[in-house]
């Protein structure tokens, strides 16, 4: 039989990775998101336990649901919208969540700025589908300029920078391309806005390519929970 590795040892295995990634490309460690879609609460109240502040969510109904389940017991958790985001959840988005990585059209902009308190502005990051990958959430790299200039006009919005999910692919190495072209676009972004300092690209599978191309956060499911369980119907 074997012994399921605890949350803890799990951590610090993966911060391990990160702290040894970033020092043999010469940089920075990013910060770690701990991706916790799928994954039940209790999981949640472990890792967080053991010292994990920043949690990314896909559904905005979800992440409602276990920050209030947490609130309580673990006051300060910072929760990342990572998935998808459908107008109609814009609102509930705007209210819930301290980040959003999914920010990739006008129409989001709008709403997530209408419902959002201006004395707390919200975090955002522009998605980015730097392949244009048919079929893809993320604005094409051409629009980002436009998007950045909408965001940066919103008092309630505050513009930190860019995020991708390159196209998946069974070799990591492939990926660097895309994490590449990422970089530039981040570094002309940030020459701009003094608010830019996140570049929120890599996940389990492919992190260490993404902090040797200058990833200052990655975000992390697999690695850390373990494999995710089936989703639960309703
Ligand atoms: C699920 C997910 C992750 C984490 O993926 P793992 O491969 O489990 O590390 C990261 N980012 C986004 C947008 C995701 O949907």
């Amino acid at each position: 039989m074997t012994t399921p590795t605890a949350p803890a040892e799990r951590l610090h295995q993966v911060l391990e990775r990160i702290r040894a990634a970033a020092a043999a490309a010469g940089r920075e460690p990013p910060a770690l998101l701990a991706v916790s879609k799928m994954q039940p609460t209790e999981a949640v109240a472990a890792l967080a336990a053991a010292g994990q502040a920043a949690f990314g969510e896909n559904y905005v109904q979800e992440g409602m649901a276990k920050r209030a389940a947490l609130e309580a017991t673990l006051p300060g958790l910072e929760w990342h919208l990572v998935g998808h985001l459908q107008s109609n959840k814009a609102a509930q988005a705007a209210r819930t969540f301290d980040w959003v990585h999914s920010v990739d059209r006008p129409s989001v902009v709008t709403a997530l700025a209408r419902h959002r308190d201006p004395a707390r502005p919200l975090n955002v990051l522009l998605q980015v589908n730097v392949e244009h990958e048919a079929g893809k959430s993320g604005c094409a790299p051409e629009a980002v300029e436009a998007l950045a200039a909408q965001v940066a006009a919103e008092p309630a919005l505050v513009l930190r920078g860019l995020m991708s999910i390159p196209v998946p692919h069974p070799d990591p190495e492939q990926r660097r391309p895309a994490f590449r072209r990422m970089k530039a676009l981040f570094d002309g972004l940030a020459a701009r806005y003094r608010t830019v300092d996140t570049l929120s690209m890599g996940m389990s599978d492919d992190f260490p390519v993404a902090i040797a191309e200058g990833a200052t956060l990655v975000r992390i499911g697999t690695a850390l929970f373990g494999p995710r369980p089936p989703r639960q119907s309703g």
